[in-house]
Order: C-alpha cells, then structure tokens, then sequence
C-alpha cells in the first residue's frame, strides 16, 4: 500500500472507501485489475487490520459467500482447521421437546454452511488486499465529511487531509456517518435487546447441530465449532448483558449452563465475552449523486439469520460488476444508471430477507402470550410443510446464487 500518500494534503483518486471491514475490502479487492485507483480509508489503526482481534463473531458463510471469497483469493487464508460444518440448524420454542429441523437433503450430503470467525475473514480479506495491492491504504484516520457533486465527490479527513474522488462508496458500519452527510435515512429497527457472544467448551458433543432456542425470557443459539466447543449467543435486556460480560468466569460458566438446562452438560467459558446492541438497519437509498451504500451501511441485518455479511459480500460482487460494466461500455464509474442498477438488485436481493428476519426476530423475543402461542404454531407448520422446510434450507445454503 502506498505510505507516500499519507504526507499529502490534498489527495485524488478514482474511488474512496470510507471503511476497512470485511465489505470495503471485499470491494476493494474485486476492482482488483481495473486500472481503477482505490484509497480505502480507516479509522482503525493498520496493526488491527492486518491482525484483527477475536471479537466474538462467528460467521456462517453460505456456498456463494465461500466461492466469492475464493475468487477474492482470501478463502486459502483462513486455516482450514478453523472452518466449522454446519450439519444441521434446529429451532426450539421454550420447553417445548418438539424441534423444527434444516438439515441438507440426504442426496446432498454436505454441511448447510461453514461458520468462520469475523476477525479471520477480515484479516484473509485484508492480505488479500494487500498482495494484490489493488488499494492505497490511509488507516488510523477517520473521515470527518462528505460531500459530493456531479463533478466530483469530496472526503474530509480528521487529520485535516482532503479526498478527491470519482466516487465515494461508503461501508462504514449500520450507523454510517457518511449516510447522514449525505442525507440519505435509514429505516431503524431497535429490539430493546443486546447480544452476548463468547465461546464455551461443553461436556456433550454438539454433533454439528446449530440450536436457536426460544426460552421465555431470552433466546440462546450454541453454535458448533471444532471439538466440543461452541459459540454461545444470548439474547437478553441490555442491563443483563452487561451483568453476564462482567461476571467473574465461574459464574458465568454456572449461569450459562444454567440458561442451557443443562443440555449440552456443563458449558465453561474459553475465550473473551463481546456484546452488541441489536439495531437492524435498512437505508432509504443505496446510491446517490458519485456515491453508494455498501455492508452494514447499507443493510444492517439482525444476526439471527445469519445474513448480514452474506449479503454485503454479494452487493460488494455486485457494484463492482456495475463499475467494471461501466468501464467497459466507456461510462463514468459513477454512472447513474450503474449506480441505479446496483441499487435497485441489492434491494430486490435483501429487503425480504430483511423483512422476514426482523418478524422472525420480534416474535420470538417476545414473551406476550399471544406471540408464544404463535411462534408454537409456526414450528409446527413448518414441520408440516416439508416445502416450506426445504425453502428455508435452500436459502441457507444459497442454492440459488443471489
Ligand atoms: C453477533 C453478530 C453475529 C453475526 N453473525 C453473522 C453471520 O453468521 N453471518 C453473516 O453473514 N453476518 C453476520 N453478522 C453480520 C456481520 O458481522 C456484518 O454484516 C459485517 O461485519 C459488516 O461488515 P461491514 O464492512 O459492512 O461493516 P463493519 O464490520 O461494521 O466495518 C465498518 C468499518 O468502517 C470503519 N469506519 C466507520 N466509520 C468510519 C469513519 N468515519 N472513517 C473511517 N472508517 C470508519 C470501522 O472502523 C470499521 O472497520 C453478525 C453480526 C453480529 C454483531
């Protein structure tokens, strides 16, 4: 990456990237070989890009998300012993013993996912970029403004340094600073409610099995990783979240086997605990004036369907396809019609998932009477209807190509 650029005041560049997470670099990395100039701009320092630090996500990647990681050339750098199959997915209501199952069928054989850790993701994807040297890199450095033209568009940086650029695409996280600068809303949804994730070692084997388990109160997911490990995700009151993340390790270990009933034996705490507030987030607009919404900036999934950087990856595939489109027909990369064209399949692509997730994830944290008689029913209505069934895991295994 070229470190002459961070002297200047005044910088110019055919795209500027505001944010280094998975979504930026994966863009960034498919423009690899336009002749494009690339600056990504990141607040976080270069150390914690190139190794970023366990921050409790684990991600389950569908086939499309693993094959588009492996054309970005970051699928071989992250190690195979750290890719978790995911066999099966079951759902279950309370103490309910009945369990709605996803599983692949039996001619298919192979695994419905793989579940990755976020910080290996992000740091493939940042070597990736890096070897390539498809991008120039400004980290440790926020961006501060934006604005844009049909001339140009224009980043102000905290260090006073100023991006010219023929476009901005912006991935800077759910709550997109750069969205707002530049007008664009976003439709909110706050579920009250925070995540905890850690990992946990167990005295049972989790055979695979992924389990979303609606309890009154909460909602735990364990999802299997190698050996007797597994993520633990809890859904609870924020006030409550903070109390798990504070506790002392043995106490945690008891409350969460606690929280379990047991089912998987005894659970201990190996690693560090991370919490996140669950705000889902879905922008008005994907794309304006030399300028467009990329991840989270753009489509801010409640993690329950596991989705979200499923489909920022597809929408980075996506714009960059645009702009290759563009530049092959002689257009300007912020072609408004390839920036419309982007905006308009990303959309068709994520609002129902989007829609359906945040239903999903209201019904079954809600411990009303009327919505646990519901989600009781809808388990076994979609137990009964095996299409229904076979929908649900085709989606999970992406078995059309969004
Ligand atoms: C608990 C949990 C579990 C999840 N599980 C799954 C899953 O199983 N499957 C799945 O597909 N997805 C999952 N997700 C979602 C996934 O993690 C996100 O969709 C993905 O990280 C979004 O990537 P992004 O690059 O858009 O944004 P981010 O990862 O938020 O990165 C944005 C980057 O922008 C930088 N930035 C922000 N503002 C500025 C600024 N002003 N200037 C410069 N830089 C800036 C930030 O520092 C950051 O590096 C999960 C999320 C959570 C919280």
């Amino acid at each position: 990456m070229d470190m002459t650029a961070q002297d200047a005041r005044v910088l110019e560049t055919d795209i500027a990237v505001i944010g280094a997470g998975p979504a930026g670099l994966a863009f960034a990395r498919a423009l690899a070989g336009s002749g494009l100039g690339v600056t990504l701009i990141e607040r976080s320092p270069e150390a914690a890009l190139a190794n970023p630090a366990f921050d409790g996500r684990e991600i389950a990647l569908t086939y499309r998300s693993q094959h588009l990681l492996r054309e970005l050339g970051a699928w071989e750098g992250i190690p195979s012993e750290q890719i978790s199959p995911l066999r099966e997915a079951r759902v279950l209501d309370g103490g309910s013993p009945f369990a709605l199952t996803f599983a692949p069928g039996r001619q298919e054989g192979a695994p419905l996912g793989v579940l990755v850790a976020n910080h290996l993701i992000r740091r493939a994807l940042f070597t990736t970029v890096r070897e390539a040297g498809c991008a120039d890199l400004l980290a440790g450095v926020a961006v501060t403004s934006v604005e844009t033209t049909p001339k140009e568009g224009t980043l102000r940086l905290a260090d006073g340094r100023e991006i010219r650029a023929q476009l901005v695409v912006a991935a800077d996280t759910r709550f997109s600073g750069a969205r707002r600068q530049m007008g664009i809303g976003a439709r909110m949804h706050d579920f009250g409610k925070s995540m905890l994730v850690a990992r946990v070692s167990h005295e049972k084997p989790h055979g695979g099995i992924a389990t979303e388990w609606f309890g009154h109160g909460q909602t735990v997911a364990m999802l299997p990783l190698a050996g007797d490990t597994s993520s633990i995700v809890l859904t609870l009151p924020a006030r409550q979240i903070e109390a798990l993340v504070a506790m002392e390790p043995e106490a945690f270990d008891a409350e969460v086997t606690r929280r379990t009933a047991a089912r998987w034996g005894e659970l201990r705490l190996s690693g560090t605990r991370h919490a996140y507030p669950l705000v889902a987030t879905f922008a008005r607009r994907f794309a304006g004036t030399r300028f467009a919404l990329l991840g989270d900036a753009a489509v801010g999934m409640h993690p329950v369907t596991a989705h979200g950087f499923n489909l920022g990856l597809a929408g980075a595939h996506r714009l960059a396809a645009e702009i290759r489109g563009a530049l092959a027909r002689g257009r300007s990369i912020a072609d408004p019609g390839a920036l419309l064209r982007y905006e308009m399949a990303h959309r068709r692509a994520t609002w129902p998932l989007f829609t359906a997730t945040n239903a999903i994830a209201s019904l079954y944290t809600d411990d009303r009477a009327p919505a646990r008689v519901l989600r009781g029913a809808v388990l076994r209505l979609g137990a009964a209807l095996t299409p229904v069934r076979r929908l649900v895991t085709a989606q999970l295994m992406d078995a059309e190509a969004a």
